[in-house]
């Protein structure tokens, strides 16, 4: 029950354990190509372009950099924590003048101060965290991508710890690159590096003036291959992870089974289950509203009084792993746990006792 690697399916395991195809077979050149099309349902961004790349969710975040940013380019990292410091760094390597917005601790950066922000400077691109997974904070994607086509500049959003739990509906939102990683709600064991572009992302791609300086990253070297396996066409960059692909089709068939729109109730409804019987505990979280509160991972103050080690211990004991906390300011003082990908009531339930007992 950590915020990732998840549990996965054993349908998807299976895949992973199946003797390794060619990755011009044409039985893994339909999955890859199904993956593919799939992803752009599972986004809800039908005219986006999606990636698939092995690595992990900081090679997608990198790609945006390689790809989308030119030396001395104007960049707005909006920060809940953690991971947008994280994108902050890495824009920099990339010659991006960056303004950093960072929130107080549990609380989202105000509205108001983006969008003031983005009306005096003049940014290129604006990166946000949708869910950050140091402090279980949710930002409101849609007002977001609303602001970025305000001010006509690319919205970023970090979906790592959101995509295929939070509500994201990428095109009707306006948000020109989502990305996430295999290991997280998309479940999938890690490994794969995801994301889906908008035309308009990948217009400012097209435009560049200066050649992207990241060999490995660079779209020109990977959008003849997604197109290629989209039509369904052998061809080859660099050998793709040919069973986690496989395991990616899998994984988005089983999302895709169960709807975008009872995914995301199914992961608000446990999300709420599990809080309130940690508020019936006593214990308070790390986000200062419900509001502003992630459906994919809570993160929760440990008791007055209880030792956090120890504390992880005991849930460990009771058969339930969660995690200890990310951000190094609180890091001794909360936990994390996931509720993400195929989390069912059961697991709830027993993460719910674990704790209870480990709390006696
Ligand atoms: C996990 C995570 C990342 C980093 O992903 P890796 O797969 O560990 O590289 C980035 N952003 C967010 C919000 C995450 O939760």
């Amino acid at each position: 029950m950590i915020p990732g690697p998840i549990e996965f399916d054993p349908s998807v395991m299976e895949k992973m354990g199946q003797p390794t195809l060619s990755h011009v077979a044409p039985a893994f050149i339909e999955s890859f190509g199904r993956a593919i099309e799939m992803m752009r349902d599972v986004w809800l961004a039908p005219s986006g372009q999606p990636f698939i790349v092995a690595g992990s969710g900081t090679l997608a975040m990198d790609m945006v950099g390689a790809n989308l940013i030119e030396a001395g380019d104007n960049v707005l990292v909006v920060s809940t924590g953690y991971f947008g410091e994280r994108y902050a760094e890495l824009l920099t390597r990339y010659g991006a003048n960056v303004t950093f917005l960072q929130s107080e601790v549990g609380d989202v950066v105000p509205y108001e101060t983006v969008e003031a922000e983005l009306a005096s400077g003049n940014y290129k691109l604006m990166t946000f965290t949708h869910v950050d997974t140091s402090t279980g904070v949710l930002v409101d994607a849609k007002k977001m991508g609303e602001l970025a086509q305000k001010y006509n500049v690319l919205s970023i959003l970090d979906g790592v710890c959101s995509v295929a739990g939070e509500e994201i509906r990428q095109e009707e939102w306006g948000i020109d690159v989502v990305v996430t990683a295999s290991q997280k709600a998309v479940g999938v064991p890690p490994g794969l590096a995801l994301l889906v572009a908008s035309e308009k992302a990948m217009n400012v791609w097209k435009s560049r003036k200066t050649p992207v300086g990241n060999y490995y990253c660079d779209w020109s070297l990977w959008l003849p291959i997604m197109q290629a396996y989209e039509a369904r066409n052998p061809s080859y960059f660099a050998t793709p992870p040919v069973n986690l692909i496989q395991a990616l089709e899998r994984s988005l068939e089983l999302i895709l089974a169960e709807g975008m729109d009872a995914r995301f109730v199914r992961h608000k409804r446990l999300a709420q289950k599990f809080r309130y019987e940690m508020r019936s505990l006593g214990l308070s979280f790390i986000p200062t509203s419900e509001e502003i509160t992630a459906n994919t991972l809570s993160a929760t103050y440990y008791p007055e009084g209880v030792n956090g080690g120890e504390f992880l211990g005991k849930v460990g004991e009771n058969g339930v792993v969660i995690a200890g906390g990310l951000l190094p300011s609180h890091k001794t003082q909360y936990f994390r746990v996931g509720h993400m990908g195929i989390v069912s009531d059961e697991h709830i339930d027993r993460t719910v006792g674990a704790i209870k007992n480990a709390l006696k």
